[in-house]
Parts: structure tokens; C-alpha cells; sequence
């Protein structure tokens, strides 16, 4: 999720935005004799086939590898968007029809998610985040963080043909082949445990599957991409906060982290990390993003690095211009006092409106995030790349991935520019997979040699108090 500065409104929440189906298994056989025939043309007659019949050649590959791997998206905010706009009441939503029409609050997107899109995507296994805004804290944070693992097992719960629950990797493939889309719990901020490691681990026992170690602002323990450094990486307690996720089993996620919090966690970890929705830094110059030296890094470590959607982190010329549009809207209106036209609503967006005209937002499409995918694979390597949308936690979305159904697109896109059936395979979810069973691996290796950490925040961070005179 966004989140933008200042105050968090219900549609910006959660990820970056705000501040503050099953394949026909009959379909196989049919698209591997439709493979060889054309496999067999002469060159001449497949390029001079027509536009469409190239296009559905495409969409076939991509089903036939989607029957074969599950594609997994890292990072979707439906769950903090259902809280928010309906109250996380599951009665007042139906998503077994199309939300896409629903009325969005003012500065709010339409929603990107449904069950009919997230077939027509394709989609084998889906990470909820449970985000909670990254300005509450202490318990509170912690029931919202249950409540909203409550949420993700009742989707589960109303929609039991489509949607199941997954805590391992097995699970994710055993429910694929049932034709179902499995649904994984991901924790979107260390501030969501309240500086314990008994709280992370009723989360691991709650079905979380992995926690990004920072939000949009920096824990007691970890440095975010978004806040002024404190710890210039992670404190003692965050580098036992990592071990103790290598322990249960808990995947590592440095998306929201700082480049130096990266370096820090992947030093620490025994386990693969993964990135769950974040995109390269040398092609966009946003902290949220991930620096080449990190992505080796990634590769050495045997992590994935999955790559977010948001127009902002994709587009180098679009960060800009967000960077523009938001000192214009400064310029307008600073709280409490400055700004030409403070408190004149109408007069600031019809300034606005005439800056953007003069200004055109550059436009964002597919190609960009398919860009991104690249670079990771040519710097990290294709074991190392996978798709993390942040759909419902962005406020606006690439043309051409509008939705969860746009994912088979993406691939279509990765396949006309040369990748093969397997590395295909590989960025829609087989690199999850493997991260995911190693880590498995790795916790019970860890579980036969260690009990759970009984370290506290207070006796590795905090110094303890000199005793004053006359204490004993
Ligand atoms: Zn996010």
C-alpha cells in the first residue's frame, strides 16, 4: 500500500498509495497440437499472419504455462479497502461480481480486485496484505492486524469454491490443480507487531507468511525507505526480529525498507528474503525501489524480488512529475497557515485542474512494468524476479494492467520479447515457490536447533537505567 503524507484517507491507505482461475486442463493438449502446427510454418506465412492470430498465439502460451505453475502475486490492499470502505463487513461487497463499477470515495481508484477478474488473471495464489496504517501503534495495532486476519480467513470462508486458505508452499500448488486461488496472509509493517516477538509469532500461528519489516515510516528497530534514517539499518532487536522470522519460518519482505535496512536484513537472514512488491532503482530513482548492488545481493541470497505497479515507481518521468504536482498542491495550500489560496477549496482545485493542463501526466503502460521485470533479470537474474501488483493500495494503475485479470497480459508482453515457457514460469510464481520451500526448509532446521527467542525490545535496544544513589 501507498500511503501518503499527512492525513490518511480511506482510498490512499495502505500501500503506496496513500500516505498517510483455474485453467482448463482440457486446454493443454489442444494448445501443444495448435504449438506444432505452427511450430511447422514457414517463416514467411507466420509473419505474415495477421495481428490477432499472432496475439492469440501469446495467450495461448500464457495459459498453457498458467496450467502448468500457479502465478503468485505478492501484495494486494482488497483487505484494508473492504475495512475501510465498508467496514469489513464481507455482506456489504460482493465479489463475486465485478467491483470495478462501485463508488470509489473522492480521491479514491476504483477497485481492481474481484473474483471474475482474479480468474480472468489467472491468479494461482494471491498474498493479502493485512496493512494497518503505519501511524497506529502500541495494541491497537495489534487488533487491527488480527482483525484483519480475520478478514482474509472469511474471504476464504464466503467464497470456498474460488478462494482457500495457503501457509505453505505445498499448499499452494495442491490447491492450483483443485482450481482454486489460494490466499496467503503477508503483515505490511514491523510497527504491527508492537516491538514483540511473542506477537510475531501469534501472527505466524495466525497464517501470516511474511512481514515487511517497515511501512511508510521508520520502526523502533528498522530504518524505512520513506522516513530520515534513525538506525541507518536494523538495531540489535531488528536483526533478532529477522532471525526469529528465519525460525518460524516467516518470509523476510524488504519492500518499504531503506536501502541500508536491505543490506542490514540480508546480512542477518539464513533464509531467502523476498521483496514484495518493489521495482528497480536504476530505472526509477524512488527509494522505494531496489538498487543494483541490493539486487545482487538478492541473488546471492537465493531471494525474489517482485515488481510493484504503481505509475510512480515504474516511470522515472512520472515520479517526477508526482514530485511536481505535489509542490504545486504545496504551493496552494500548506496547513495551517501557508499557501496562495489556503482554506478555498474550490480556488485550489481549479488551479490544480490548470496546472495539469499545462503539465500532461506522462502517461504509464504495461511495457514499463515489463521494463522493470527485465533489469531485475538481467542484473539478478530470471531466479530471482516475480510480480507484486500493490493492486487496491495504488491509486492508479499502468494502461493495460488495470485490474487482477490484466496479469496474463504481462506475460504476453515478457513472451514477445524472447522469454521462454520456463522463465515464464518463473517470474509468474515457480521463484515464489522455491523462496517459499527453502524457507521452510531453513525454519525447521532452525526449530531443531533453537527455542523461540525470549529476547525483548528492552534488554537489546533499550540501555538499561544507571542505578540512582541507594538503589540496590
Ligand atoms: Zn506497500
Amino acid at each position: 500500500m501507498l500511503a501518503t503524507v499527512g492525513a490518511v484517507t480511506p482510498s490512499a491507505h495502505a500501500c503506496e498509495c496513500v500516505a498517510a482461475g483455474a485453467a482448463a486442463a482440457g486446454g493443454t493438449a489442444r494448445s501443444a497440437v495448435r504449438a506444432g502446427l505452427i511450430a511447422a510454418w514457414p517463416l514467411a506465412l507466420l509473419l505474415a499472419a495477421p495481428l490477432t492470430a499472432r496475439a492469440a498465439t501469446g495467450t495461448e502460451r500464457v495459459e498453457r504455462v498458467l496450467a502448468q505453475t500457479p502465478l503468485i502475486d505478492g501484495h494486494n490492499d482488497l483487505p484494508w479497502e473492504i475495512r475501510a470502505r465498508f467496514g469489513g463487513d464481507l455482506a456489504k461487497i460482493d465479489l463475486a461480481a465485478s467491483t470495478a463499477a462501485l463508488p470509489a470515495p473522492p480521491d479514491g481508484a476504483p477497485l481492481m480486485t474481484d473474483i471474475p477478474r482474479l480468474r480472468a488473471g489467472r491468479v494461482g495464489a494471491q498474498f493479502w496484505s493485512v496493512w494497518i496504517p503505519a501511524a497506529t501503534r502500541g495494541p491497537e495495532a495489534v487488533q487491527m492486524t488480527l482483525e484483519q486476519i480475520d478478514l482474509v480467513k472469511a474471504l476464504c470462508a464466503r467464497y470456498p469454491a474460488d478462494l482457500a486458505m495457503a501457509y505453505t508452499a505445498a499448499d499452494i500448488v495442491r490447491v492450483h490443480k483443485a482450481h482454486r486461488i489460494g490466499a496467503l496472509i503477508g503483515v505490511e509493517g514491523g510497527h504491527q507487531i508492537n516491538n514483540s516477538l511473542a506477537v510475531l509469532r501469534a501472527y505466524y500461528e495466525g497464517g501470516a507468511r511474511y512481514m515487511t519489516l517497515t511501512h511508510s515510516s521508520n520502526t523502533d528497530w528498522a530504518d524505512s525507505a520513506t522516513d530520515t534514517p534513525a538506525h541507518h539499518g536494523l538495531t540489535p532487536f531488528g536483526r533478532e526480529v529477522v532471525r526469529e522470522m528465519n525460525r518460524l519460518g516467516m518470509l523476510v519482505d524488504l519492500a518499504h525498507v531503506s536501502a541500508d535496512t536491505m543490506r542490514a536484513a540480508l546480512t542477518v537472514t539464513e533464509a531467502p528474503v523476498i521483496f514484495s512488491h518493489s521495482s528497480a532503482r536504476a530505472l526509477v530513482d524512488h527509494p522505494r525501489d531496489v538498487p543494483d548492488d541490493v539486487l545482487e545481493l538478492v541473488a546471492k541470497n537465493g531471494g525474489v524480488v517482485m515488481v510493484n505497479f504503481f505509475p510512480g515507481y515504474v516511470s522515472e518521468a512520472r515520479r517526477r512529475w508526482d514530485a511536481d504536482r505535489a509542490a504545486e498542491q504545496a504551493r496552494y495550500s500548506s496547513p495551517p497557515f501557508g499557501g496562495l489560496y489556503i482554506g478555498q477549496p474550490e480556488r485550489i482545485a481549479a488551479a490544480l485542474r490548470a496546472w495539469e493542463q499545462a503539465h500532461p501526466k506522462p502517461p504509464v503502460a504495461l511495457a514499463d512494468v515489463a521494463d522493470h521485470i527485465e533489469h531485475i533479470r538481467k542484473v539478478a537474474g530470471v531466479d530471482h524476479v516475480g510480480i507484486g501488483s500493490d493492486f487496491d493500495g495504488i491509486p492508479e494503475a499502468p494502461v493495460g494492467l488495470e485490474g487482477v485479470d490484466r496479469f496474463p497480459a504481462l506475460l504476453a508482453e515478457l513472451g514477445r520479447r524472447g522469454w521462454s515457457d520456463a522463465q515464464l514460469a518463473k517470474v509468474a510464481g515457480a521463484n515464489l515457490l522455491r523462496v517459499m520451500g527453502q524457507a521452510e526448509a531453513v525454519s525447521a532446521r532452525l526449530r531443531a536447533a533453537r527455542a523461540p527467542s525470549g529476547a525483548t525490545f528492552a534488554t537489546l535496544d533499550q540501555t538499561p537505567a544507571l542505578p540512582g544513589p541507594g538503589a540496590r
